[in-house]
């Protein structure tokens, strides 16, 4: 299972300005949907919506058919794993940033993890450069290594839905590249819903939806959105 609908979802955070103005899209269970816009767009917007962060002001959103303000908080949170931006980790070893996904998981899933977001090598370090309990010297993480610590995080959870907040812009294109491929690893097979800010970053994509003034104003695949210009 997996489909996540948006049903003619409208949204504002001050009544005086209506960011959604009625979006509506599905993503079928498995499959992977992007949404791209301009900055301000409501892209994360949609994803605060569907974590329920906020509840939307008229439509509804929906997972497997069932409207999600039927759904327990615990049970969405156990269905939706997020990559986000900006990583906050915790002060511990990488490994326990990594297990915090899944906190049952044995060591050798949590090196597995850390293997296919190519983070091994240091997940007995610490990301902030502290000194850790093995006696070990921590590291300062880059930003790329964070996301990629998040990345491995999520890859141990496995939860059937995924959001992608890409914001990979700020990174050098050889991390870009491998947080893409990292990304590609942890989406596959699963219903995936990636925040993009760039049309070049989403060519796997099924479907592309582009987000203008609160609604979606054209939706394609990569090649006929490219074909548009
Ligand atoms: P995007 O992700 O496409 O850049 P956002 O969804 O973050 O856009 O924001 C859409 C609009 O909503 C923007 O104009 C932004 O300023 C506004 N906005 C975002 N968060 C809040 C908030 N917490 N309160 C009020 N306005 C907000
Ligand atoms: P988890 O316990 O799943 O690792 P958190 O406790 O960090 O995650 O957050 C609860 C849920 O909200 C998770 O699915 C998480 O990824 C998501 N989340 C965290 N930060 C954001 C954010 N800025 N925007 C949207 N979703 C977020």
């Amino acid at each position: 299972g997996g489909t996540v609908r948006f049903e003619d979802v409208r949204f504002a955070y001050d009544p005086e300005r209506e960011i959604l103005k009625g979006v509506t899209f599905e993503v079928p269970a498995g499959r992977t949907v992007a949404i791209v816009g301009p900055s301000g767009a409501g892209k994360s917007t949609l994803s605060r919506l569907l974590f329920r962060f906020y509840d939307v002001s008229e439509g509804r959103i929906t997972i497997d058919g069932q409207d999600i303000r039927q759904v327990t908080q615990d049970s969405l949170r156990a269905a939706i794993g997020m990559v986000p931006q900006d990583t906050v980790l915790f002060n511990d070893t990488i490994a326990y940033n990594i297990r915090y996904g899944r906190p049952g998981a044995s060591d050798a899933e949590v090196e597995e993890a850390a293997r296919l977001a190519q983070i091994d090598g240091f997940i007995r370090a610490t990301p902030h450069g502290f000194r850790t309990e093995v006696g070990e010297r921590g590291l300062k993480l880059s930003g790329g290594e964070k996301q990629r610590v998040a990345i491995a995080r999520t890859i141990l959870k496995a939860p059937p839905i995924l959001v992608l907040d890409e914001a990979t812009s700020a990174l050098d294109s050889h991390t870009e590249r491998e947080i893409q491929s990292a990304l590609d690893r942890v989406s596959e097979g699963r219903t995936t819903l990636v925040i993009a800010h760039r049309l070049s970053t989403v060519v796997g994509a099924d479907e592309i939806l582009v987000l203008a003034e609160g609604r979606v104003a054209e939706r394609g695949s990569h090649a006929a959105l490219l074909a548009k210009g």
